[in-house]
């Protein structure tokens, strides 16, 4: 691999252009750094629904004729069906080409990446931009604009890895992107905190809100506006993905949820107990969190989310 890193693609292959998958067709269409993109998806009413809409510009009826000739191939699915590919991308993906993926958990990935024959470039990256809608529809080209993007390079001392590696860099920051590159376990520990725990308590939260039978479901409704339906954004993500990442990314999940139980334990002994001050401190670091996210330019600066609620 000798490609000059800022160069375009000729032939990208999307393999499931879903929310992730189509984003990266509308970014890289934009910046003018793809020629012609193939889609493929499982269920092929996926693929052309993504060709009707102008995300890609023709529908492959299966892998190996999605993956030929590419010189870019993106992994765009759920995260349980990256080996799976990764042994199609030994069958049939052509010598050269960079493969990358934008699964949510970096460790498994990394190990079936690793698989993959020395004549392919796979890059783990991991874009931490995201909604809660899935397919075709929900893909936008700024998804990724000003978001870090997380890169998990094989232990791969070769020149053409380092330039394979040098031109995902390029790729991404080319469509809006912030680089880090990261080792994979800590990647997953990291997000663990930040994306899979908090998912874990949505999906909990709305599921007991469910189940509580003295609040009517009418009551949880109406009066959503005092937090609940903040978390039922994160909760009406797709259940597949977050399957996958449960599934994959176990031990950091359970650390962290361990230390999480512990700290819910102490708040409820301090609600017990009529601890304000603990209850205080506990809430003043949720608080200096909350303006270091929006410092660092990861949300906005408005009340409720910037939402209008003259709307
Ligand atoms: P999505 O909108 O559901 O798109 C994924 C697509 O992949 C679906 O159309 C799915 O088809 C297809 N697919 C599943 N298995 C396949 C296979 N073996 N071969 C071909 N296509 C297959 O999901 P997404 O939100 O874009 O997520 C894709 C990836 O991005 C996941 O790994 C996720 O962890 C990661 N990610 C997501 C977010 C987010 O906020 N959503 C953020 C960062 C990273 P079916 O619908 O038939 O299963």
């Amino acid at each position: 691999m000798t490609a000059n890193p800022t160069q375009s693609f000729e032939r990208v292959a999307i393999i499931g252009p879903g929310l992730i998958g189509s984003s990266l067709a509308h970014a890289m269409r934009d910046a003018g750094l793809s020629g012609e993109i193939i889609g493929f998806d499982r269920d092929n009413a996926i693929a052309n629904r993504a060709l009707e809409l102008g995300v890609i510009d023709k529908a492959a009826p299966d892998f190996a004729a999605a993956v030929a000739n590419a010189d870019l191939i993106i992994l765009a699915t759920p995260v349980g069906a990256i080996t799976g590919l990764c042994e199609l991308l030994n069958a049939h993906a052509p010598a050269g080409a960079l493969i990358i993926d934008v699964g949510s958990v970096k460790g498994a990935i990394a190990a079936a990446a690793a698989t993959v024959r020395e004549n392919l470039y796979f890059i783990p990256c991991h874009p931490v931009a995201g909604t809660e809608q899935s397919g075709p529809e929900a893909g936008f080209k700024t998804l990724f604009k000003d978001r870090w993007c997380i890169l998990t390079p094989l232990a791969r001392e070769d020149e053409a890895y380092k330039a394979a590696v040098a031109r995902a860099t390029a790729l991404w920051e080319a469509i809006g992107a912030h680089i880090e590159i990261m080792d994979p376990t800590h990647h997953d520990l990291a997000l663990a905190v930040t994306s899979h725990l908090p998912h874990l308590i949505a999906f909990t939260l709305v599921g007991a809100a469910d189940d509580l039978e003295s609040v009517t479901q009418a009551e949880v409704i109406k009066y959503s506006a005092g937090g609940f339906r903040d978390f039922t954004r994160i909760a009406a993500s797709d259940p597949v993905m977050w399957r996958d990442v449960f599934i994959h990314n176990k031990d950091a999940v359970l650390e962290v949820l361990g230390r999480f139980s512990e700290e819910l334990a102490v708040l409820q002994r301090a609600i017990r107990w009529g601890d304000g001050e603990a209850l205080h401190d506990a809430f003043t670091r949720g608080r200096e969190l909350r303006r270091a996210i929006v410092d660092a330019g990861q949300e906005t600066t408005a009340p409720n989310f910037g939402r209008d609620e003259t709307d």
